[in-house]
């Protein structure tokens, strides 16, 4: 909790210090995210964690009933159900795709080169000991050309399929694919969809107001690297958000899509310099990779720049991370 705080924290104000200086749009909303509580006992165990996090510096306040209808009136159907919450008012929402999009258009603009629609089939690793290095990375394109590029620096960041370009080499992580549904619906009535992001943890579901849309997302499948959409589980997912918001949204066309949370034990990314000198790792960022993106993205560049990042994190491959007691200070707020 300690690792993840410091870099999500960090993050926050990478991700903010970008929308300011990029002028990014992606339909994010700055209201906070409030979990709700429909089991008492899933209440009070949130109890010690909100405490612990508020001791890290993250401000989640545990609230009651009232304060959680008070906060997100569209909840006001279900009022006797919940039974508490927390709510985050730092925490923000918006639309991963526009983001990840836009900033990809803003860095090509600014001279990066993307080859989209191409797999990276091996490292090219030479040298032997202390002396290796990667000096290049075999590729394959969409029409079966291959190619090989070279850099002076590399970064892992494939997600789930991280470990299968480092096996060969002795680097070993442990990554392993955590499939996530989410769901889309149309908003009919604004006024009776939420605006406030929200968790509902009986149901172990996010629940994000994107523009005129709203986005549902939940569930965590360990079966292996298909992507495949069970419908039983797409359709709980509109159950549950029917449920909640009956006539909010136009229920009868929903957007379905699954993806692969990169998933380590711990839920800790790996996140700096692997056993080959001009090799990096930034990868393995399981449920929160929107949440630590941003700082982990800028960490990563310090690092290979050879400076060290402004974030007291256990970087991968820093002599300092070596120890068992985490290295981490969260200025208290
Ligand atoms: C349903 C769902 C909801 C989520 N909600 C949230 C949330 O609310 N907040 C949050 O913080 N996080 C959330 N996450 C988690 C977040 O999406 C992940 O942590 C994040 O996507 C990880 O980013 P990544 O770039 O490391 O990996 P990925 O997003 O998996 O991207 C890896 C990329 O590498 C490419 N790739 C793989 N192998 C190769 C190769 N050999 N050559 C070339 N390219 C390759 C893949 O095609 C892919 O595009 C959610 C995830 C899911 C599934």
């Amino acid at each position: 909790m300690h690792q993840i705080v410091a870099i999500a924290e960090y993050s926050r104000q990478a991700l903010v210090e970008l929308r300011g200086s990029s002028g990014i749009e992606y339909d994010h909303l700055t209201r906070g995210i409030l979990h709700f509580y429909t089991e008492q006992k899933e209440f009070d165990d949130s109890l010690p964690m909100a405490k612990l996090m508020r001791d890290l510096g993250c401000p989640r306040e545990s609230i009651s009933a009232d304060e959680v209808v008070k906060i997100e009136p569209a909840l006001a159907s279900i009022r006797n159900k919940i039974v508490g919450g927390d709510f985050t008012a730092t925490d923000e929402s918006g639309d991963v795709y526009k983001f990840t999009s836009s900033l990809a258009r803003k860095a090509a603009d600014a001279g990066v080169q993307f080859q989209y629609n191409t797999s990276v089939t091996r490292l090219i690793v030479e040298g032997a000991g202390s002396a290796r290095r990667v000096t290049g990375v075999e590729v394959i394109d969409g029409e079966g050309r291959h190619q090989v590029l070279r850099a002076d620096a590399f970064v892992i960041a494939l997600g789930s399929y991280s470990q299968e370009l480092l096996a060969p080499h002795g680097i070993s992580l442990m990554i392993y694919p955590g499939k996530g549904y989410s769901a889309t619906y149309p908003i009919i009535k604004g006024d009776l969809a939420p605006t406030v992001s929200l968790t509902d943890d009986g149901y172990k579901i996010v629940i994000s107001r994107l523009g005129d849309r709203l986005r549902v997302a939940g569930t965590c499948e360990l079966n292996g690297f298909g992507r495949d959409l069970n419908t039983t589980r797409c359709e709980a997912l509109t159950r549950r958000t029917r449920e909640l918001f009956p006539e909010a949204c136009d229920f009868s066309n929903p957007t379905y899509w699954t993806g692969l949370r990169p998933l380590t034990p711990s839920n800790i990314p790996y996140i700096g310099r692997a056993s080959i000198p001009n090799l990096f790792l930034n990868t393995g960022h399981g449920t929160l990779g929107w949440t630590m993106g941003c700082g982990s993205g800028k960490a990563i560049a310090e690092i290979i720049c050879g400076r060290q990042p402004e974030v007291d994190f256990a970087f991968y491959g820093e002599p300092k991370s070596a120890g068992a007691v985490p290295r981490v200070q969260v200025a208290k707020a």
